[in-house]
């Protein structure tokens, strides 16, 4: 069974010192490898928002999953009454509400990953607002995830929501800070990935 709450270790390094946050992070820290994983949730496999297809990223995942430094997994975490839900006037049914089965990451993710390895980032929390994009802000806690010289792979669900506009973000504190950004496309699916695709190609974004 996923774990239904994420542990905080990304709440708490934002209050500390990038420097004490990556000495804890991995012993590597030049040119680390960090997988982000947007979304991978009980609700998008298949539950109320499932997107067809997607159990099959989980093992793609899975796959290359242990050659990253550091894995940062995101969740959409949402409370009952959020704008997006249909019964509160938004387009989507709903989903991932906070703390329920549906919210938590799908089954295996977890599996064979070092604590120390693995960050959670938690986004549509705030029930007034939508939040595809999991780092929409330049802010020094988003910036001290990530290193210059890092290579930031992005996979998840889906493609054209949550993953385009995660991709979005990470790709401008890349410019920020210095590092590099792919996708991996066999551990990403959506409901149309024509506009993910398109994004990579304007932006010179690579396949991992
Ligand atoms: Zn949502």
């Amino acid at each position: 069974m996923g774990r239904l709450v994420p542990n905080c270790e990304y709440e708490r390094a934002g209050h500390e010192s990038k420097n004490e946050f990556n000495k804890k992070a991995t012993i590597n820290m030049t040119g680390r490898k960090i997988l982000l994983v947007v979304d991978v949730q009980r609700d998008f496999i298949d539950g109320s928002l499932a997107v067809p297809g997607a159990e099959a990223i989980i093992p793609e995942i899975n796959g290359i999953k242990n050659g990253a430094d550091l894995v940062y997994f995101t969740l959409d975490w949402h409370p009952k009454d959020h704008c997006s839900f249909k019964a509160n006037g938004g387009q989507w049914p709903e989903h991932c509400v906070h703390y329920t089965l549906g919210a938590s990451l799908a089954d295996g993710l977890l599996d064979g990953l070092e604590e120390a390895k693995t960050r959670f980032i938690l986004k549509g929390q705030n029930k007034e607002r939508e939040e595809y994009g999991a780092l929409a802000a330049v802010t020094a806690s988003n910036q001290s995830l990530f290193l210059a010289g890092d290579e930031v792979t992005v996979c998840g669900i889906a493609s054209e929501f949550c993953v385009l506009e995660t991709l979005k973000n990470v790709f401008r504190l890349s410019q920020e800070v210095g590092f590099n950004v792919n996708v991996f496309l066999k551990g990403t699916v959506g409901f149309d990935s024509t506009p993910l695709l398109e994004w990579m190609a304007g932006n010179g974004v690579k396949e991992y």
